[in-house]
């Protein structure tokens, strides 16, 4: 037995000030020594539904690093939600380790378990060092999983819902800035040309679009190239083009000061989590620069859309549909952060933050 004596300080500031700082409801840590399992599950806020939100396996350099991860995330995930008009609220895990070395069906098993545990509080989905396979796994062990297989009943790869979400966060910049909708001769440079970015290469040359592309992968380029006539670009040249829009699609903290002082285009609108490196710092610059941004989590939404449709049910025409509801609320951010002279992310925030507050309010007179 332990023995705790009298004056144990038994909440550790290193997890409850992080909880306190992004105002999480709860914070779980699940450990399985015969797997090598080790895990934290982040609910940040369940107003609106279920918190939803994929599992991250990485091998985080500390167990602090990956706190503020699941942290920093499962928030972000509460304001997707919530902006998208989605049911659900905000959640994340990580498993800790590395997933070449970690990853057994007995590990995600015994973590499905601790997904049970949570009686639907938390679904968890693929994320970064996680696949479909191991949500099968999980599924095992536990319903509260989605992001499995078309042949399993899922909704499969949702990188084609994400794409449309961002070619309507893209046209509804164009319809606010140039009045039209119609990328037709629009020049367009992409930086990363993977899931995501090649199909949304795919829609911008059925549109008419000029595309540029750079990606880190050759065999990316040279299909893009050869199918969508897509011009290469070599990396970071990218920044300095003279184009219309930018699309990031590679990786995070992609508008920082360097860039954003480099960029030509008049609109970013690209699929990216996290593009501003500082969110207020960068969101300030970009809009003190004249550009339009597109916010990330807003546009980016499609692949959770997608996921969310296989908790109720998949239907990939009615997750289409929904994703088209971006272009409207693309608009309407645009329009809200132009009135109150904020940049577009923050004005993103605020609106997510409003939905949650109304849904509270209603929910506290049921
Ligand atoms: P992906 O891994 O399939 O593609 C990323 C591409 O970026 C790869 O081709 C990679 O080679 C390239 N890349 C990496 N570093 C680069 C660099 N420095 N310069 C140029 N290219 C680089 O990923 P994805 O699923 O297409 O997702 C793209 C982005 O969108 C990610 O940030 C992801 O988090 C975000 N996102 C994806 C989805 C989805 O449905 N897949 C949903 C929401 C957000």
């Amino acid at each position: 037995m332990i023995e705790i004596k009298e004056n144990t300080v038994l909440h550790d500031a290193r997890i409850f000030g992080p909880m306190n700082e992004f105002e999480h409801e709860q914070v779980m840590l699940c450990q399985d020594k015969a797997t090598g399992l080790k895990a934290i599950i982040a609910i940040h806020n369940t107003i609106l539904g279920p918190g939803l939100g994929g599992t991250r396996f990485f091998n985080y350099t500390s167990e602090n690093d990956a706190l503020r991860d699941v942290m920093r995330l499962s928030r972000g995930m509460t304001y997707k939600a919530a902006i998208s008009g989605l049911n659900l609220g905000g959640a994340k895990a990580v498993i800790i380790g590395d997933p070449n070395q970690l990853k057994s069906e007995g590990l995600f098993r015994r973590f499905g378990r601790f997904i049970e545990n949570l009686n639907g509080k938390y679904i968890t989905a693929e994320d970064v060092g996680t696949t479909t396979r191991d949500m099968e796994y999980i599924r095992m062990e536990t319903k509260h999983v989605v992001g499995l297989p078309e042949i399993k009943g899922g909704g499969g790869d949702p990188s084609p819902v994400t794409a449309y979400g961002v070619f309507m966060g893209m046209k509804a910049s164009a319809k606010y800035l140039y009045g039209s909708d119609s990328l037709n001769g629009k020049t367009v440079a992409i930086q990363g040309i993977g899931k995501v970015g090649f199909h949304l290469v795919e829609r911008l040359h059925a549109e008419g679009a000029k595309i540029y592309v750079s990606d880190i992968n050759d065999a990316s380029l040279q299909k893009a190239a050869s199918q969508y006539n897509a011009i290469v670009v070599d990396g970071q040249d990218l920044f300095d083009l003279d184009v219309d829009i930018f699309a990031p699609c590679a990786m995070g903290a992609v508008l920082n000061t360097d860039t954003i002082n480099r960029l030509k285009c008049s609109i970013v609108a690209g699929a990216a989590n996290n593009q501003l490196e500082n969110e207020d710092e960068h969101g300030n610059m970009i809009k003190d620069k004249g550009i339009i941004y597109a916010p990330d989590f807003l546009i980016n939404a499609g692949g959770l859309i997608n996921v969310y449709s296989e908790h109720t049910g998949y239907n990939r025409e009615i997750a289409m549909g929904q994703a088209e509801n971006i272009y409207d609320t693309t608009l309407e951010i645009l329009k809200m952060a132009n009135r109150q002279d904020i940049h577009t992310q923050k004005a993103a925030i605020l609106m997510a933050e409003n939905r949650l507050r109304q849904i509270k309010n209603l929910k506290s007179t049921l």
